[in-house]
């Protein structure tokens, strides 16, 4: 059936382990989302009502869906994900009836995560755009804040939303009880990088000659996606370059490297 068109259910495989650097924010999403999830007891007790809502942003590639999966991952939770630009090309009133069904879904399968892509495309602010769209937005935005206020009956939900412009995001998400909590995905720094190359080479068979390290501050501005590209381009070209190969070599990723351009700019990250 189509309401359910795109939407997929399970308890994701990534770990933490699998993202490298992030340290921190690897730290204050474990606490949000494994906390609440593992400690209910505690929090009633407590009387503390968990977090509802966490936005991730970032630019594009940096680990924003790896990020929310992992936190599923560890909090065993069943996640649902979503993408804002999916919802608003969609006929009239299936994007809200979707939005809709997957809260129930979730509260069925609870304790879940919701993860919401391309927020911005539906929560983006309301009025000042002249293009009749706006209806379709606004129905959706308003749909998903109906949802999110009704989770507060809810036990065992958490919304991670994510978007490269969290400028566009209407203020009335920000409210306490929605997202509650707004956490910013940068670009990976040299250690970061270093560690991500690692990740993504940890199943490949690589030479004695390759120094990730020097890979890695090479390779400034690289986006986690780009540096996974990296590895894997390396692989292939080894292959090209001999279909019997059994390692890949630094001119392998050195060849890689010097067809790529990091799409992102300082200007971007500064
Ligand atoms: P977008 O905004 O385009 O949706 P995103 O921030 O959600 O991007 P992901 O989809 O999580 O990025 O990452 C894209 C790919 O890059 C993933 O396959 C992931 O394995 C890899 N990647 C990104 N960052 C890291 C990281 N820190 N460690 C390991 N892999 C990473």
């Amino acid at each position: 059936p189509s309401i359910t068109r795109g939407v997929t259910v399970e308890i994701p495989k990534i770990t933490w382990e699998d993202i490298g650097g992030l340290k921190d924010l690897k730290k204050k999403l474990q606490q949000a989302v494994e906390w609440p999830i593992k400690h209910s007891a505690a929090f009633s007790r407590l009387g503390i009502s968990p977090m509802r809502g966490i936005l991730l942003h970032g630019p594009p590639g940096c680990s924003k869906t790896t990020l929310a999966k992992a936190a599923a991952h560890a909090a065993q939770a069943s996640f649902f994900s979503l993408s804002g630009a999916e919802l608003y090309s969609m006929y009239v009133g299936e994007g809200e009836a979707l939005l809709r069904n997957i809260f129930q879904r979730a509260r069925l399968a609870a304790p879940s995560i919701i993860f919401f892509d391309e927020a911005d495309v539906i929560a983006a602010k309301r009025g000042g755009s002249s293009s009749s769209n706006i209806t379709v937005g606004e129905r959706l935005l308003s749909t998903l804040l109906t949802e999110m206020d009704g989770l507060e009956e809810a036990k065992g939900i958490l919304v991670l939303a994510a978007t490269n412009r969290p400028h566009a995001i209407d203020a009335a998400l920000m409210r306490p009880g929605r997202f509650d909590l707004v956490l910013y995905v940068p670009p990976p720094d040299l250690e970061a990088r270093h560690e991500i190359l690692r990740v993504h080479t940890r199943n490949m068979k690589i030479g004695h000659d390759v120094d990730l390290r020097r890979i890695a501050e090479d390779a400034e501005l690289f986006t986690g996606a780009e540096l996974e590209g990296l590895c894997r381009e390396a692989g292939i070209v080894a292959l090209r370059e001999n279909i019997t190969a059994t390692v890949v070599c630094d001119r392998h990723f050195q060849t890689v490297k010097a067809s790529l351009k990091p799409a992102l700019t300082k200007a971007e990250i500064d």
